[in-house]
């Protein structure tokens, strides 16, 4: 791959790099940051990696205490940035980003800022940890148990357990890889599923207790607003996740979830079927992701910003 090679040279050319990905980050952005922060050490590289705060769920994982939360240097070689397609919603400021000579941009979403001077983007791949899994094996870089438990844990959430559509024979084939290094999935797989608090379980009571319901089921929507989300006791990082429930209803074909945030704003997860593209309705809005998942944070009040989106997935559905 033409990108693989220009970003093997912008790697070799670079020996102070910081790795970042998305805000409020998931499983799949831990795990290709982390994933990539233990390969780049083996090539004794100046490795830093920026980890905002993130869900207690991923407090199993060793090196997450490494992270820092800004760049303290004037300037630096390298800035590597996964599973985001868009700059701003990466977990460093725009101050610290310019401090980066050149930027990387590893992502697997729907293509929408070409922030890097090198961008490897791949939206035929599930998970960035299945592109990066590619990347280390292009690089040469042994793929030792520590790197696969990352890489593992990456594919694993981004694909519903390799059950998504999305998923596909490279993914099984690169999942037994890691397997073979000799991870304990299945402890990853059970620190990753029994990890809620008793106040998300709550918060998830409430939140479908107040859902409505839109075209005879089509649509499915819930709204938790930051007071109640703070009064439960739920971290902001542990507040998403709801979306999926309503998608599991039957006959479902689109689920939104709205929560509030700490600064106001208005966070929007959508979820689709097999049949609908929630992709396009988020970008219009300004977000991305995917086809079957994406998001993007409300403009409107939330009573237009409501409607509008439903309005929008009525036309759709
Ligand atoms: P989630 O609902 O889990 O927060 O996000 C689902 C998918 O949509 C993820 O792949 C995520 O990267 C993408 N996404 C969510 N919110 C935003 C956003 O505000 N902007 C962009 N560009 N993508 C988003
Ligand atoms: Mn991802």
């Amino acid at each position: 791959m033409w990108e693989f090679r220009r970003a093997k040279k912008l790697i070799n050319m670079s020996n102070k790099i910081y790795i970042v990905a998305h805000t409020n980050p998931d499983g799949d952005a831990i795990g290709s940051i982390l994933a990539m922060y233990l390969a780049l050490k083996t090539l004794n590289k100046d490795v830093h990696v920026i980890i905002p705060s993130y869900s207690k769920t991923f407090s199993f994982l060793e090196h997450l205490d490494e992270g820092i939360d800004k760049v303290e240097e004037d300037s630096y070689d390298l800035l590597i940035a996964f599973d985001s397609s868009d700059r701003t919603r990466l977990a460093i400021s725009e101050e610290d980003f310019s401090k980066a000579k050149k930027v990387l941009m590893i992502d697997h979403h729907r293509e929408k800022d070409r922030y890097g001077d090198v961008c490897v983007i791949n939206a035929g791949k599930p998970a960035v940890c299945e592109l990066l899994f590619d990347f280390l094996n292009y690089m040469k870089i042994k793929i030792t148990r520590e790197i696969a438990t990352y890489l593992y844990v990456g594919i694993i959430t981004d694909t519903g357990s390799l059950s998504y559509s999305n998923t596909t024979t490279d993914t099984f084939k690169a999942v037994s890889k890691l397997i073979s290094t000799g991870i304990n999935f299945s402890e990853i797989m059970y620190n990753i599923n029994n990890s809620m608090t008793e106040s998300k379980l709550k918060l998830i009571a409430y939140a479908i207790d107040r859902m409505e319901v839109y075209e005879g089921g089509k649509i499915r929507f819930a709204y938790v607003d930051y007071e109640t989300i703070k009064s439960l006791g739920v971290d902001e990082e542990d507040a998403e996740g709801i979306t999926n429930y309503l998608r599991s209803v039957k006959g479902t074909d689109v689920a939104i979830y709205v929560r509030g945030k700490s600064d106001g704003s208005l966070k929007v997860s959508l979820r689709a079927s097999e049949r609908v593209d929630v992709s396009e309705v988020a970008i219009k809005f300004g977000g991305g992701g995917h086809k079957r998942a994406a998001g993007y944070t409300m403009k409107e009040e939330f009573d237009i910003g409501k409607k509008v989106v439903i309005e929008e997935f009525k036309k759709l559905v």
